[in-house]
């Protein structure tokens, strides 16, 4: 952004509320404000446009693994998706619809980054710093995402790769990959999903994996013309159909939870396997040897298939490094590439947000759970950074349901605190570190035994210290209901200060 279209971006000098993101949480969010008619808001989104994971992933074949229907606000239905697992430029436009048809693009700054924030304790205020100017907010909610910050690993050499190269969620549309060597790196969710689309394109593919996943048959479908009128004929029959899924897909956590009950999903992805890839040598290769669920399972008919084609290999052997014409593995043979696609997922546990959030006591977020492990009380506020809000914070991510579900009980969780801090005529609320020390004990005990912590992986789920700190380790509705109030008695209210107009109090 120039110095010239910076300074037209105007920011509100203080806002009640100051959203970062406009994701499906950020958007959640601010309708959820403008609803209850608190109108003094901002939404601060450092793309051109909102969506969040779905404005930014644009790579071919980027779908949601979680039925449209239930990827979806529950107040905000669309009967018109047109596949039962939609791909991302739908999504994507499902967002930006709700932003026109919510009336929010007022209140929504684009391009904007928040750089800083610092929560002031004399003035009861967060000093937001953004690229586009400061500005001060009573409650700062933090959308930022968990899957927005791609991760690449450090591999000697790669600063001198000759040809593009590029992660997933920074696909490069002005680079054509028809007849180009293309080394795809990382086997996660992306990748699986990136593979079948440009293998048949590209002159050779070489997808380096270091760990296979599991993978399912996909259960997604065009839509029907005729389901499509009828949901748009009658939305309590779309809601009904909704709540199937989500009460069946509530069921799957069963395996998650018990990871001895793991062997069932496991079979079945087994046979996938095996239907898929007649060639046993190939085959053991693309075995997992850790249990399925513990890391994300992934869903695809054509990855295998696209694994098998002429002009695709499979490298399991290490990379030793990137070299400037290609990749070379540890057995010493060198992929010749001419592009690079990082399909390395994103990081997870170590958010560079957290070193630039800073709570009462000047200390950042970063340094607050490195002593103390990444923790939240009820997912979504932190003891010593008063009136911050995460939405899809530490432990409230789900490999079983729809996180829209998780993000609809934090709004309304948000929503209960601010209506608390009004009635009480309180201006802040600061979690009470016995409070969440006991919630997260809670959370840390219900991990054990989860597959995620027995089925002998090593994840994006878990921190360095190999705790779960990402999942919710129970059913969507299990973390509903333990959001369904905000509870004043586990927060310090803090009272209205007077800020004299104009006064910039100091940060304490
Ligand atoms: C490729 C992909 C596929 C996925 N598929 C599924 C799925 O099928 N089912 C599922 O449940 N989940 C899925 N996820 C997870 C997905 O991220 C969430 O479902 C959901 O989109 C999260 O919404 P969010 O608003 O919390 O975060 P995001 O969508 O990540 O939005 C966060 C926004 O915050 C902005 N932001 C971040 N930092 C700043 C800053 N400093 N200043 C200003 N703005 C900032 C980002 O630009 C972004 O727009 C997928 C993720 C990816 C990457």
């Amino acid at each position: 952004m120039t110095q010239s279209e910076r300074t037209m971006i105007e920011l509100p000098d203080h806002v009640d509320v100051a959203i970062v993101g406009g994701g499906f949480a950020g958007l959640g969010m601010a309708i959820e404000l403008k609803k209850a008619g608190r109108t003094d808001f901002v939404v601060l989104e450092r793309d051109d446009e909102v969506g969040g994971t779905w404005h930014r992933n644009t790579y071919p074949g980027c779908q949601c693994d979680v039925p449209s229907n239930l990827y979806s606000f529950s107040f905000a239905l669309n009967p018109e998706w047109s596949q039962t697992f939609a791909l991302q430029p739908e999504i994507g436009a499902y967002l930006t619809r709700l932003a026109d048809d919510y009336g929010l693009r007022p209140w929504i700054r684009t391009g904007v980054a928040v750089e800083d924030a610092a929560w002031d304790e004399q003035a009861r205020r967060w000093h937001v710093r953004t690229s586009a100017g400061t500005l001060t907010a009573r409650v700062l909610v933090a959308g930022m995402g968990a899957l927005s910050e791609p991760a690449i690993p450090s591999i000697p050499g790669a600063d001198r790769f000759e040809g593009p190269a590029f992660h997933t969620a920074h696909w490069r549309r002005d680079v054509d990959l028809a007849g180009k060597r293309v080394a795809v790196i990382g086997t996660g969710a992306s990748a699986v999903q990136v593979v079948p689309r440009i293998q048949p394109q590209v002159d050779k593919l070489s997808v380096f994996q270091r760990t296979p996943p599991w993978i399912m048959p996909h259960p997604g479908r065009p839509t029907r013309p005729r389901e499509r009128a009828l949901f748009r004929a009658l939305p309590p029959l779309q809601k009904l159909v909704r709540g199937a899924t989500y009460w069946g897909r509530e069921g799957y956590v069963l395996p998650f939870r018990f990871h001895r009950l793991s062997r069932i999903p496991q079979r079945m992805a087994l046979k996938h396997l095996e239907a898929q890839v007649p060639d046993s040598v190939l085959r053991e290769r693309l075995t997992p040897r850790y249990e399925i669920g513990c890391k994300r399972i992934l869903m695809s008919d054509e990855y295998f298939p696209a694994l098998q084609q002429p002009n695709a290999e499979l490298v399991t052997d290490a990379i030793a490094e990137i070299t400037p014409t290609g990749v070379r593995t540890a057995d010493g043979v060198e992929h010749p590439a001419d592009a690079i696609v990082w399909g390395t997922g994103f990081r997870v546990t170590d958010m560079p947000y957290v070193e630039w959030l800073r709570g009462c006591d000047g200390r950042t977020l970063g340094d607050t759970w490195r002593e103390q492990g990444v923790q939240a009380l009820r997912g979504t506020t932190v003891a010593g950074f008063p009136n911050l809000f995460m939405l899809v914070g530490p432990n409230t991510l789900l490999g079983h349901n729809s996180i829209v579900f998780i993000i609809e009980s934090q709004l309304a969780y948000v929503m209960d605190a601010l209506r608390t801090l009004d009635a009480r005529g309180a201006a802040a609320c600061d979690a009470r570190p016995e409070a969440q020390a006991a919630f997260n004990d809670v959370v840390q005990r219900r991990m054990r035994g989860t597959v995620w912590t027995q089925g002998g992986c090593a994840s994006w789920y878990l921190d360095s210290h190999g705790r779960n700190t990402t999942l919710w380790p129970g059913t969507s509705w299990s973390f509903r209901r333990v959001t369904r109030r905000f509870d004043a008695a586990e927060y310090e209210l803090l009272p209205q200060v007077a800020v004299p107009a104009g006064a910039l109090a100091e940060i304490c």
